[in-house]
């Protein structure tokens, strides 16, 4: 009797993602690619849709932050336990790699709605004792290695993971790609539908792209060159050996080099970018494909934090299944909103001031900035002038960070360096605190309990964010440059405030910088201050339409009933 008797009964939707976040215990994510996976993953279930997540076990997990007082960072394996929260499944798969056997098993983690629906996630595992040392560890590390590492980690995701759905019992009607991570599916699904040499008039045509197309979708996430997965012919070769031709693999996935998101647009007759913005700087990265855009959003019930989820139940029931009903926003009294916001701040000033031992208050505008550190995001941003931000700011607000660095990410490494120096500089005038080792838990306390979620990406870098799309579910406003998401959300001084100029397609630019602080000084100074100190009944306005436009729209049910009637269905 098979764990999944009970999930094999109708055809699936496989949905293949290397991390997806679900939950702080199951630590297989490190940002928001993965934490969108989950909230996609969680929003199928709420949906009841027939979907069957695959992803890596990444054992070791991302890893723990630690910070000393300099702002250094340092990384500590993630200690769990998988089998704590999920059930091993019997069954074994096999794929080769450099010629050896390596065995895969999978451990299921079963994601349960609240409604009733449960989606059955697998986690694919290579630590196993048939598997030599070499092998056992090629799912211990999220982005961990090189590329080497990195291309038997894909093949363990792309090919490894369509065995073991079929082992499994399943039936798969389509197949999902998040990012090009999972592309070297479409090469497996291309040997099963491979035709007989005699049934074809050449022998380019065994290989059918035309079947392989109709059951797969592509979600492209970085509008960023290197962010794109590629690796050379050789080592394709030292890892593939002759299960499938180069020759033939140059036609689907670059004649230089195995390009993952040429081969998952090359092989999925759907593909999208993940904001509108992001939809058509894709399209110009890749000329001669149609890429739609579907926009992100973030499960609603998850990124809502207590005092608001009372509210919303209160007022307006069933908004976490149907989002929609955010539109009723204004049933809900200005006192309670306010009230609502105000038990969450506390909750994240308690939480900062007892884990970092800065001396925030409940009453200072406070600002929050968390989010990979990562180059690009320009965590730093908000100090371009000193003595101008003191002058602005003195007394007047407060700021708190958070976020991790790539371990080989130099320069995102710095960054935290670098705010603990301004922490410093501005020690006596503006209280700023950085919280370590974000994750979901710390990420729901910052979103919900600041005053203003800042966000300052070089366009057109950011290709969607979901940090603001949390914040909105908690009526925290956002103040952030005008890239991904927030081009689509944005109404000045109605949800929120623009950074910088209008969108349009800049290369990226470092006078950027100037143009773009110097907007944020003169925001912060003339619209956002006084209006939080002045004029509280307009804030509690913007709050309402945070909720009530942004809220509203930028959820991952609505997402998800795009996915299903525009590229699951079609
Ligand atoms: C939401 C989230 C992210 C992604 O935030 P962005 O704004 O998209 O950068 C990253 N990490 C954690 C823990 C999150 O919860």
């Amino acid at each position: 009797m098979s764990l999944l008797n009970d999930y094999i009964t109708e055809p699936k939707i496989a949905y293949f993602s290397m991390e997806i976040g679900l939950r702080d215990e199951i630590p297989t994510f490190s940002g928001g690619l993965g934490i969108l996976a989950g909230d996609t993953v969680k929003s199928a279930a709420d949906l009841n849709l027939p979907f069957v997540p695959v992803t890596l076990m990444s054992k070791k997990g991302y890893f723990v932050q630690e910070i000393d007082d300099k702002g250094h960072q340092t990384e500590k394996p993630v200690i769990w336990d998988p089998s704590k929260l999920m059930k091993l499944a019997p069954e074994k798969v096999s794929v080769s790699i450099e010629g050896r056997e390596v065995f895969i098993q999978a451990w299921i983690y079963f994601v349960e709605s609240p409604r009733g629906s449960v989606v059955p996630v697998i986690y694919l595992d290579v630590d196993l004792p048939e598997n030599n040392e070499k092998d056992r560890i090629l799912t211990d590390h999220l982005y961990g290695g090189d590329n080497e590492y990195r291309i038997k980690q894909e093949v363990i995701l792309g090919i490894g993971g369509v065995r073991m759905l079929k082992k499994l019992g399943f039936e798969i009607k389509k197949y999902h790609m998040n990012e090009g991570h999972a592309a070297f599916l479409t090469l497996e699904l291309l040997h099963t539908f491979k035709k007989d040499i005699e049934s074809v008039w050449d022998e380019s045509h065994i290989w059918d792209t035309e079947a392989v197309k109709d059951l797969c979708v592509f979600t492209t996430h970085t509008p960023v060159e290197a962010g794109h997965d590629n690796f050379t012919h050789e080592l394709y070769n030292q890892v593939f050996g002759d299960y499938f031709p180069l020759n033939v693999l140059k036609t689907l996935a670059g004649e230089k080099s195995v390009n993952m998101t040429l081969l998952g647009f090359n092989l999925s007759n759907f593909v999208n970018g993940v904001a509108k913005k992001h939809g058509e700087v894709s399209q110009n990265m890749f000329p001669g494909y149609e890429i739609n855009a579907i926009t992100n959003g973030v499960h609603s019930f998850t990124w809502t934090c207590a005092s608001f989820k009372k509210i919303f139940d209160k007022y307006l029931p069933g908004w976490a299944n149907e989002p929609e009903i955010f539109v009723r926003i204004g049933a809900i009294p200005d006192e309670e909103i306010w009230g609502a916001h105000s038990i969450a701040k506390k909750k994240l000033i308690d939480y900062v001031n007892s884990t970092t031992g800065s001396d925030m208050d409940y009453d200072t505008l406070t600002i929050g900035f968390a989010r990979r550190a990562t180059a690009y995001k320009r965590a730093d941003l908000l100090f371009t002038d000193l003595k101008r931000l003191e002058k602005i700011g003195k007394g007047k607000i407060q700021i708190i960070y958070a976020g991790k660095a790539h371990p080989k990410d130099g320069i995102g490494k710095e960054l935290i360096e670098k705010i603990y120096s301004y922490k410093e500089k501005l020690k006596g005038k503006i209280k700023i605190t950085f919280v370590e080792n974000y994750k979901m838990d710390i990420a729901l306390d910052l979103v919900s309990g600041v005053d203003i979620w800042l966000n300052t990406p070089l366009r057109p870098l950011e290709a969607s964010g979901t940090s603001g799309m949390k914040s909105a579910h908690n009526g925290v406003m956002n103040f952030s440059v005008l890239d991904g998401w927030w081009i689509e959300g944005h109404i000045e001084d109605f949800t929120g405030w623009a950074i910088g100029p209008a969108a349009k397609e800049v290369e990226p630019d470092n006078n950027m910088n100037a143009i773009d602080a110097e907007d944020l000084y003169v925001k912060l100074e003339n619209k956002i201050i006084p209006k939080y100190y002045d004029d509280r009944k307009n804030w509690i306005r913007m709050m309402q339409n945070a909720i009530g436009k942004n809220a509203y729209y930028f959820n991952s049910h609505r997402m998800m009933r795009r996915y299903v009637t525009e590229a699951y269905i079609r």
